[in-house]
């Protein structure tokens, strides 16, 4: 008797842990096939900084360094410069002439976008940044620069030295 319920017990158990397999072969695959496709991302990933335009394609940033104070890692890098009559890069009184983050300490804390006062920066979806060369783990300016939106006129450049006009980038 003890084994004829030994063995209705097990095939039980059996059966319990089959449902469990077929009911999950039957979800949804939530796991992505990267990098055969594109990975999927929730709006709120942290990925590589993108340093972001406004509706007329100058950058938001104006140098007020808030973010680089606010970095716990102190790994944000920038060079003030004014805006003149001539040269218009930002909104503001100054742009940030270089403006580098070193991604060999950054931990993707989110701060330096919490303190910016004009989000000027926020971070992309950008993850694929491992090397074996640190030296290319210094990110500038001009990598994580958004495009010129679409329809907007970049400003006008003029180069203090040549005096000819020259669209922005
Ligand atoms: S995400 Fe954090 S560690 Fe990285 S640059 Fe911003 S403040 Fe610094
Ligand atoms: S990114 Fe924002 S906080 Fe940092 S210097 Fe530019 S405007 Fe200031």
């Amino acid at each position: 008797m003890g084994n004829k319920l030994d063995i209705l017990g097990t095939a039980a158990a059996i059966a319990k842990g089959l449902g469990v397999t077929f009911k999950e072969m039957m979800s949804p695959t939530v796991t992505d096939n990267y990098p055969d496709e594109p990975p999927r991302f929730e709006e709120r990933f942290r990925g590589v900084h993108v340093l972001q335009r406004d509706q007329n394609g100058l950058e938001k940033c104006v140098a007020c360094f808030l973010c680089a104070a606010a970095c716990p890692s102190n790994c944000i890098y920038i060079e003030a410069a004014e805006n003149t009559d001539r040269v218009r890069i930002s909104g503001g009184e100054r742009y940030a002439k270089v403006y580098n983050i070193d991604y060999n300490r950054c931990i993707f804390c989110g701060y330096c976008v919490e303190a910016c006062p004009t989000d000027a920066i926020t971070h992309g979806h950008g993850f694929e940044v491992a090397s074996f060369n640190t030296s290319t783990l210094v990110k500038r300016k001009e990598d994580m620069l958004a495009p010129v939106p679409p329809g907007a006129k970049p400003p006008v450049v003029v180069p203090e030295e040549e005096g000819a006009p020259a669209a922005a980038h």
